[in-house]
């Protein structure tokens, strides 16, 4: 019976073990699944049992196996060289007394990138019970990051540093270098022409370009010279300690020579291109990084107008002009004619006898300080900006409308003579504009003159001409201002639709003292009055300068000797005398 009862019970344990049994089978199943499709490896050790078992998907980590926790060597091997330290500090965590800790790891070779995850459970008496060590691949997570932090980094296109990061290193030259007390150059390179260049192969070449030109660059990076691809076809270098192999010359000289070169496009076709640069250099031109940067360009704008295809060096007298252009910028659009602006006039005299012969007119502007600012300093920039044609609006107006009123008063001959820049000249409205306020005055083409310098005629001779012939038509006289200080082609005069040309001031100012000046001048006044012109000679300042040229049979005289840019009444005055000397 007893027997019978322990038999019954011995049943049941086993029932119960069977189905505890089951239970533990069912778990283990479950953690393996979860362990294999964790897309993980595991190792658990027990330090107790001193047994180490790997688990989950280790076959997609590693091609050996760990039984062992000597075999931990086997990691060593395998993984890169600046890794193996953390790693086997990581393993054995338990020796600081450390509870967890993760961090990544590389295979050799570009193999794959892990994360590793120890994890030591203690037991109460705080002595180490179990270690779990997982593997995680990251390769994909941290070829993202490669490429996010590739692009907080670089430009795309070219493989060059972005705009941001280059200023941040930039900065970081100029640090050092104060310490160092070195310097740090910057060169600034914009291609010429990009827009033609664009419009000519197609915004996809234009593309092709920049990146063809940025990827060359590369090659001229090391730690000393950073380069960067600023925006759209400008790239900027900065250049630590600019000497020797580094130093902004031979960099230029480098990248002059590929330039000889063309750059073959992806579709084939060849394009050659040309850059103008600016460099400037901290400490002197700026403390800065922007400002460094800003240096750079203002003295690379100087480089494109002096013709593109070269390099310019920063010199105070650069910036202090280009401060005034935007000073002068913002001033001009704040100018109201009537009150900022006023004309003056100065007399024309015949070389012979001495009588006025005509008035050109003259601007003056009078800021809201009070200071005068000279044509000579606003006119290129109000060219620049558009304000000329607002402005030479205002000055054909004004000064027709006090020429008419001095025929009103007078019975005297004089001609009016107006500078008219490129820019008012080639307004489509032109003609028919100044045509209209000489009617509104009821002033006769005749008696207006029309002076243009030479640059007029340098970007389209043949449709400047046409538009001159037109306005000859009209009956309105056309005078060369300047002649002389631009490219002084005697050969382009012949057949140009002009009556008067004016001897440049410069001319006049070494007539006396230059050989070779006074033979130029006198050769000019004689070709001249062959080819029918008449000939003006400007900035005559001495009576001998006039003496000499009245030999020389120059028409008229313009210049402080016969008489200063005058407000209107002078000239009313002058008026005045010359028709009671006629009377
Ligand atoms: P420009 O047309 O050659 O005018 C002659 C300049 O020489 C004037 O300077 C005049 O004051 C100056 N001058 C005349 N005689 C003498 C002299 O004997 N000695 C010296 N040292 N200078 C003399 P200003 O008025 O400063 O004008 C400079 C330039 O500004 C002008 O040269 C002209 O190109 C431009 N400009 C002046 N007014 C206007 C205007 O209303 N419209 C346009 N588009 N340009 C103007
Ligand atoms: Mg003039
Ligand atoms: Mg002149």
């Amino acid at each position: 019976m007893g027997e019978a009862k322990s038999d019954r019970r011995g049943e049941e344990t086993i029932a119960a073990l069977e189905v505890e049994n089951q239970k533990l089978r069912m778990e283990l199943k479950m953690l393996r699944l979860l362990f294999e499709t964790s897309n993980s490896a595991f190792i658990y050790y027990n330090y107790q049992e001193d047994k180490l078992e790997t688990m989950g998907n280790w076959d997609h980590f590693f091609d050996f196996t760990v039984a062992q926790v000597s075999d931990f060597e086997k990691f060593y091997e395998r993984v890169e060289e600046q890794n193996v330290l953390p790693l086997k500090e990581g393993f054995f965590i338990e020796k600081q007394n450390g509870d967890r800790q993760i961090f990544e790891i590389k295979l050799k070779n570009g193999g794959m990138c892990i994360e590793v995850e120890i994890n030591i459970v203690y037991d109460e008496q705080r002595r180490p019970a179990d270690k779990i060590i997982r593997f995680k691949d990251i390769t994909r997570m941290m070829a993202q990051k490669d490429e996010l932090t590739y692009m907080a980094y670089y430009d795309i296109l070219t493989g060059l540093y972005n705009r941001n990061y280059f200023v941040r290193l930039l900065g970081e030259f100029l640090r050092r270098a104060g310490t160092e007390n070195r310097r740090v150059a910057v060169m600034f390179l914009d291609i010429d022409d990009f827009r033609r260049v664009n419009d000519g192969i197609g915004i996809i070449a234009g593309d092709d370009l920049v990146q063809l030109f940025g990827q060359y660059l590369t090659n001229l990076m090391n730690s000393n010279v950073i380069i960067s691809h600023f925006s759209s076809d400008i790239y900027c270098i900065g250049i630590y300690d600019p000497c020797g192999a580094r130093s902004v010359e031979t960099i230029y000289q480098v990248i002059r020579e590929r330039l000889q070169k063309p750059f073959r496009m992806t579709d084939g076709q060849e394009i050659s291109m040309t850059v103008s640069v600016g460099v400037a250099a901290y400490p002197e031109a700026a403390k800065g990084t922007l400002e460094l940067i800003n240096c750079a360009e203002i003295v690379m704008f100087k480089a494109k107008s002096q013709g593109k295809d070269t390099i310019q060096y920063f010199d105070c007298a650069i910036l202090d002009d280009f401060l005034q252009t935007v000073t002068i910028q913002n001033k001009l659009k704040e100018a109201v004619f009537d009150q900022n602006f006023t004309m003056v006039f100065q007399p024309q005299c015949y070389a012979a006898s001495g009588k006025l012969r005509g008035v050109e007119a003259l601007i003056r502007w009078k800021d809201d300080h009070g200071d005068m600012i000279s044509p000579a300093v606003f006119i290129p920039i109000a060219e620049k900006n558009g304000a000329i044609v607002p402005i030479g609006n205002w000055v054909i107006e004004k000064s027709v409308q006090i020429f008419a009123k001095w025929r009103e008063k007078y019975a005297y001959p004089l001609v009016l003579s107006l500078n008219i820049s490129a820019v008012q000249c080639k307004q489509s409205d032109f003609i028919e504009s100044i045509l209209h306020i000489l009617e509104q005055y009821d002033v006769p083409p005749e008696k207006i003159e029309l002076e243009i310098t030479e640059t007029i005629l340098v970007d389209d001779f043949e449709e400047t001409k046409k538009r001159l012939g037109e306005l000859r038509k009209t009956g309105i006289r056309i005078s060369l201002d300047d002649f002389g200080t631009g490219f002084s082609s005697l050969s382009y005069l012949k057949g140009l639709p002009i009556d008067t040309l004016k001897i440049d001031k410069s001319f006049v100012d070494t007539l006396l003292t230059d050989v070779n000046t006074k033979i130029i001048t006198e050769s000019i006044i004689y070709m001249v009055k062959r080819l029918g012109y008449e000939t003006i000679a400007e900035g005559v300042e001495t009576k001998e300068q006039f003496a000499y040229l009245q030999e020389l049979s120059c028409d008229m005289i313009q210049g402080y000797y016969t008489g200063r840019p005058m407000p209107a009444e002078g000239i009313d005055d002058l008026l005045k005398e010359q028709t009671e000397k006629a009377g």
